[in-house]
């Protein structure tokens, strides 16, 4: 079964905060809790991906902090967010609105060192719970 932005929040107790985001444009962000959240190693030396269509994470996510892991996951969000409302991406206001939404400091990049390889199993399971009373 593939994980959604609901599933994914679930797991990493980000569901109220993902929650509080969407009750702010609750019509047209009410659809980011069925958008698919992936590991796609391809995405090499980006940390994240995130649109409409979907939300990508680099696997090295799976092997540094937890908080490098919701940070990302978060900023990927913000940009399905702005996909939802404005039909665009980047990381204009539109983008820093559905940060601040998401009570995220609108940070652009990440500088994670576990995500600038691409040398890493594709095959590495999916293991948030290890995520879960760390930090
Ligand atoms: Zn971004």
């Amino acid at each position: 079964m593939i994980d959604t932005v609901e599933t994914f929040a679930n797991d990493l107790q980000l569901s109220y905060v993902v929650e509080r985001a969407i009750s702010f444009d609750y019509d047209k962000l009410q659809p980011l809790w069925s958008v698919p959240v992936q590991w796609k190693i391809t995405l090499r030396r980006r940390a994240g991906y995130g649109s409409t269509h979907g939300i990508y994470l680099h696997p090295g996510l799976q092997i540094t902090t937890k908080k490098d892991l919701i940070e990302t996951f978060l900023h990927e969000v913000g940009h399905a967010m702005e996909g939802f409302i404005y039909g665009r991406y980047g990381h204009s206001y539109n983008w820093v609105e559905q940060m601040i939404r998401l009570g995220q400091v609108p940070k652009r990049t990440h500088s994670i060192m576990s995500c600038m390889t691409k040398y890493i199993a594709q095959t590495t399971p999916v293991d948030i719970q290890k995520f879960i009373g760390s930090s």
